[in-house]
């Protein structure tokens, strides 16, 4: 594209990009806004170990509500946080807040699953996210064993050697580490045995293909196999119907999250929903244990 100087200093030619360009602004600028107006929070969805009728984990999902009270999942602002470095206070917000859950749901005596945080490559690689994070801990000792961290396959090959120390860092603060969409990009088994990795999500993509698709199962059942192995523990995401439940289950992966047992919910429904397992989906599954 050319530019050309103007009074204004430099402008584009081509409208449409400007166009393009000022609605970014305009985006950024109304994250930042909701960042420091505080109308960024968290949803929660559970993780539900079906062979032991228990519940394994929780994922906090972040959320923005906007000016016009509609609440916004990430897909229409996570990019836009991350290419503009905003992912960095945004990020902070969510630990703010996981840690804050992590302090209430001690004191309310909830405990016996661990809180998974989603991190941004970008925002792990980040000063200030490590100080930020084992500040937390010292300061919450007892966060660090509740804690989950849900990292992306490409993070575990930027930087092999310092992510090897960064990984048994936070294992020694009691953190756990997830893989999360597993199989979705380039990396490789090595990786797996190679690094502390304590879990791996089998993303919703290959369990929306599995029924049809019989390579898609191969897929899902080689990732299965390769963490049993392993010794990894596994989530099957995205489990919508109770034909994929069932598939899920029947390879071997019995910890699921997926709208088909609870989809994300505000913090005080996730509470009942710890409470009363009574009230979970397909009792069926539970009396299988015997
Ligand atoms: P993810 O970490 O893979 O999270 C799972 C996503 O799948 C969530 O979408 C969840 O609502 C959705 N999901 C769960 N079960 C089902 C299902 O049965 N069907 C369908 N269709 N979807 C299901 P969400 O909350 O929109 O988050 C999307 C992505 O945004 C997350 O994918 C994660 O990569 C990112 N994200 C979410 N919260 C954070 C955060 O605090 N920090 C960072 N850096 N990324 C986040
Ligand atoms: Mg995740
Ligand atoms: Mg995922
Ligand atoms: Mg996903």
């Amino acid at each position: 594209y050319q530019a050309k100087k103007s009074k204004k200093g430099w402008r584009f030619f081509d409208p449409e990009m400007e166009e393009r360009i000022q609605e970014r602004y305009r985006n950024e600028l109304s994250l930042r806004q909701a960042l420091r107006g505080g109308h960024i929070f968290l949803m929660f969805q559970p993780q539900i170990d079906l062979a032991r009728r228990r519940l394994r984990g929780i994922e906090a999902l972040v959320r923005w509500k906007n000016a016009e009270g509609v609440i916004l999942t990430p897909k229409s602002f996570i990019a836009l946080a991350e290419e503009s470095g905003i992912i960095l206070e945004l990020g902070e917000i969510v630990f703010e807040q996981s840690f804050e859950t992590l302090h209430r749901w001690e004191t309310l005596g909830l405990r016996g699953f661990r809180l998974s945080v989603n991190v941004s490559p970008r925002q792990f690689w980040s000063k200030n996210f490590w100080e930020g994070l084992s500040g937390r801990i010292a300061r919450q000792p007892e966060a660090g064993q509740r804690l989950c961290l849900e990292l992306t396959e490409s993070l575990l090959m930027q930087n092999p050697e310092e992510i090897g120390n960064r990984l048994s860092d936070l294992r020694s603060m009691g953190v756990r580490i997830a893989i999360d969409d597993f199989g979705t990009g380039y990396s490789s088994l090595a990786y797996l045995s190679r690094f502390p990795v304590d879990e791996i999500k089998v993303p919703q993509e290959f369990v929306l293909r599995m029924k049809n698709h019989e390579q898609d199962r191969m897929i899902v059942r080689t990732i299965i196999q390769m963490a049993q192995s392993l010794g990894i523990d596994l989530v099957g995401e995205g489990a919508e119907t109770r034909a994929e439940i069932d598939m899920l289950f029947g390879l071997g992966c019995t910890t699921l999250q997926g709208f088909g047992l609870a989809r994300p919910m505000p913090i005080e429904p996730m509470e009942d929903f710890i409470r009363h397992p009574d009230t979970w989906p397909f009792p069926d599954f539970f009396q299988q244990e015997g």
